[in-house]
């Protein structure tokens, strides 16, 4: 073929594909565009995930009816005006892409009507032409309807994740700038709903409980402020308020939010040691610097940016949420101490059987029908004597050929998962109600994943239904897992449904039981006696495959006879 100029139509669908990737980009530029715009109030309103239609109004400054028809077209901003101008930038658009880029990829509406103008405008624009013209009368403000995103570029269409992920990644998107403008009113509806709302009333801690749910809201802890050439407000979580990924932790610099891992990193630092392996905070930095030290132009969708100085910022970001948290409370211990081991107790004293292994084991057996006591395979473990405990983390124990050293919490994260999954497979999950019913507060993207996976939970055990917005009611759950935190349980089977995007529905399963398990196994640090020690090896012993955990981590070391007998010296 030979050298072509690409037509406009084109190279504006190549372009639109660098600000536009899904639908969660277009909310964020019309939001962002309505931030620049001074608006105090902003609701979006989305379909289907945001592929149907999605619409965001603003009560910002509007546009000047003969301006509007320019700020459709590609690199027209009444943001900037020279080249300099980049190194300052104070407002969170300035390449003047967004709306020509969403217009050349959707069928657009824009109602505009500026605030000094009597009447407004309607410009009806597709795949980037110019359809209507129309003057009519409108609030002053703006409101930008996209409908059929991409509808011109099937391509795309490939490429976007399900409805519901895409809901998810938009629901997300509107909460984070809640915490960040905590003065404007932000509202979000999907399919009619309101699934979250800001009140606009400018204190941070209440948005966050609007987003997070009041407990943690109430948890939250304000950092201790940073101010200096670089400026850091923003809310920290205590130690106890923990979740299984980083998907929590927020920055926003100079009002834009921004992925950067190396503040990731600074944040994790600074709670080093006071949080359990693989469990992460809930982190909302609102970052202010003089815009010339940082670099926004560095990415068309603006989500990357370049610090000037990246080691002091690393180490103001570290050293305040370091502050903060020391400031706020000593650093906990284990989780033993009136924990798992108390609500054993109690549950024993209760009914009057035995404390540890009363648990799971006997509830799965006593229904009947499920064999737990198979051949061992190769692979299985001999039969071992239970001789102690050390460091409250391992249990010593003697088989036929030597010692064995055995990872309680690991062990019993084995025993109860395959005690579990073999009550899923023969179909007869038991679930233990609660004696009381506990209501659970999530936040958005969290609430939307557990009402379209409230199926797969319930058939897991967990008697759980919605109550009104955010809020499920939990009234019972898998017996299996015995006296363990109710909340908790439920919490960790929401994150790992957060984990993974579209997974097998039998694979689906056997994830959140595993998790759940980990959730529910005895803890380290957790003391027991002889007599739970020898009955969570018999349980091991039952086991499939005892020898890991259901994450892959090994349960046991083994040292052969053969073994201390060279360490001793005693054979050559
Ligand atoms: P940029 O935000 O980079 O300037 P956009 O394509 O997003 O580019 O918008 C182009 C112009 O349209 C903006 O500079 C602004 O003047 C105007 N505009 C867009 N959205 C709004 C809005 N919600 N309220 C007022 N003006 C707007
Ligand atoms: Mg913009």
């Amino acid at each position: 073929m030979p050298i072509r100029v690409l037509s406009q139509e084109v190279a504006s669908a190549i372009a639109a594909g660098e600000v536009v990737e899904r639908p969660a980009s277009v909310v964020k530029e019309l939001i962002e565009n309505a931030l620049d715009a001074g608006a105090r109030r902003i609701a979006v309103r989305i379909e289907g995930g945001g592929r149907q239609e999605i619409d965001v109004v603003d009560d910002g400054c509007g546009i000047p009816a003969e301006e509007a028809p320019l700020a459709l077209e590609r690199y027209s901003t009444s943001k900037l005006e020279r080249a300099d101008d980049l190194f300052a930038i104070q407002t969170l658009g300035f390449r003047g892409e967004a709306l020509a880029s969403i217009a050349a990829v959707s069928r657009m509406t824009l109602v505009t009507r500026g605030v000094d103008e009597a009447t407004g405008i309607r410009l009806c624009v597709e795949g980037g032409k110019l359809l209507e013209s129309l003057s009519i009368g409108a609030p002053a403000g703006t409101q930008v309807r996209v409908r059929d995103l991409f509808y011109n570029v099937p391509a795309r269409l490939k490429f976007l994740k399900t409805e519901n992920t895409e809901r998810r990644r938009i629901a997300t998107l509107v909460t984070r700038y809640a915490l960040a403008y905590p003065s404007v009113a932000l509202s979000l509806e999907s399919g009619g709903r309101t699934i979250f709302r800001s009140s606009g009333s400018g204190d941070r801690r209440e948005a966050a409980a609007e987003v997070y749910g009041p407990e943690i809201g109430r948890a939250m802890i304000p950092l201790s402020p940073a101010e200096g050439q670089i400026s850091i407000h923003g809310l920290v979580s205590p130690p106890s308020v923990t979740r299984s990924n980083r998907r929590e932790l927020a920055f926003f610099v100079n009002g834009r939010w921004v992925q950067d891992s190396s503040l990731s990193a600074a944040v994790l630092q600074a709670y080093h040691t006071l949080l359990m392996v693989g469990r992460y905070p809930i982190v909302f930095l609102d970052i202010r610097m003089p815009p010339e030290s940082v670099d926004v132009n560095v990415h068309p969708a603006k989500a990357e940016v370049r610090f000037r100085e990246p080691d002091v910022l690393f180490r103001t970001v570290q050293r305040a949420a370091r502050a903060t948290l020391l400031g706020h409370a000593p650093v906990p211990g284990f989780e033993s101490v009136g924990g798992w081991g108390a609500a054993q107790r109690e549950l024993g004293a209760q009914s009057g059987r035995p404390l540890l292994w009363s648990l799971g084991h006997e509830s799965a057996i006593s229904q009947g029908s499920v064999e737990l006591q198979p051949a061992l395979p190769v692979g299985g473990v001999p039969l071992l004597r239970a001789i102690g405990q050390v460091g409250g983390l391992y249990l010593v124990a003697e088989g036929p050929d030597g010692l064995y050293l055995i990872d309680q919490h690991a062990a019993h994260e084995r025993v109860l998962f395959e005690q579990f999954m073999q009550a899923v497979d023969a179909r007869r999950v038991e679930a233990q109600g609660l004696i009381e019913a506990k209501t659970v507060e999530l936040d958005p993207p969290q609430a939307e994943l557990l009402e379209e996976q409230l199926e797969v939970v319930r058939s897991l055990g967990f008697d759980v239904e919605p109550f009104g917005g955010r809020s499920y009611r939990l009234r019972a759950i898998p017996a299996v897992l015995g006296p363990v935190d109710p909340v908790q349980a439920l919490l960790s089977v929401v994150e790992e449904i957060e984990e993974d995007e579209a997974p097998l529905a039998a694979e689906r399963e056997a994830r959140i039981v595993a998790r759940v398990c980990k959730r529910a196994a005895v803890k380290a640090g957790q003391v027991l006696s002889l007599a739970e020690q020898q009955r969570l090896l018999r349980d091991l012993e039952g086991c499939q495959s005892p020898r890991t955990c259901p994450h892959g981590r090994p349960t046991m070391i083994h040292l052969s006879v053969d073994t201390l007998e060279r360490q001793f010296g005693r054979r050559g």
